[in-house]
């Protein structure tokens, strides 16, 4: 889903995910994204809208404008994958991924995808229930979870079945 990275020296860098189709960034407190502590940055200084499968930001009359990739934009202008945002002191990332998240649950996976993902186990009958060798099972990266992934190659995808995140074994 898209965010946002935001970094200012001497802040620790912060990740904000924009989960809906328009949010304002600025110092009052009504903004979607609330920057403080840069006094450069206007109470209402930005807004990112996402329209047919794109984003755009604008700048919102600012004191001190709005920056992508080094130039200051006069309108309304698409923001891509990797694209840097400065305003006031404050230097921000955007990326795109997967467009706008729904909400705050991932998408589901459907069964037949997850089918695609794994390739059938072999049943083992008569294995006697010994447990399953821990070279075959390894954790979600993002919830933790563990996944079986005997069978699975190295280098594959696999589907974690609590959050659904994909990853590489
Ligand atoms: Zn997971």
């Amino acid at each position: 889903m898209a965010r946002l990275i935001v970094r200012r020296k001497g802040t620790p860098e912060q990740t904000v995910e924009i989960s809906s189709p328009v949010v304002t960034l600025g110092r009052s407190r009504d903004n979607t994204f609330i920057l403080r502590g840069d006094r450069k940055i206007s109470r209402r200084h930005a807004k990112i809208d996402y329209v047919d499968g794109k984003f755009y930001i604008t700048d919102m009359g600012s004191a001190n404008g709005t920056s992508v990739n080094e130039r200051l934009i006069r309108s309304r202008t698409p923001l891509r994958d990797g694209d840097k945002i400065n305003i006031g002191d404050t230097e921000i990332i955007f990326f795109s991924d997967g467009g706008l998240s729904p909400a705050a649950e991932p998408e589901p996976i459907s069964p037949e995808e997850l089918a695609a993902m794994r390739p059938p186990s072999r049943s083992r009958p008569g294995a006697g229930g010994t447990a399953t060798a821990d070279a075959s099972t390894v954790k979600c990266p993002k919830c933790g979870a563990v996944v079986d992934v005997t069978d699975i190659p190295k280098g594959a995808k696999v589907g974690c079945a609590r959050c659904k995140h994909i990853f590489t074994v």
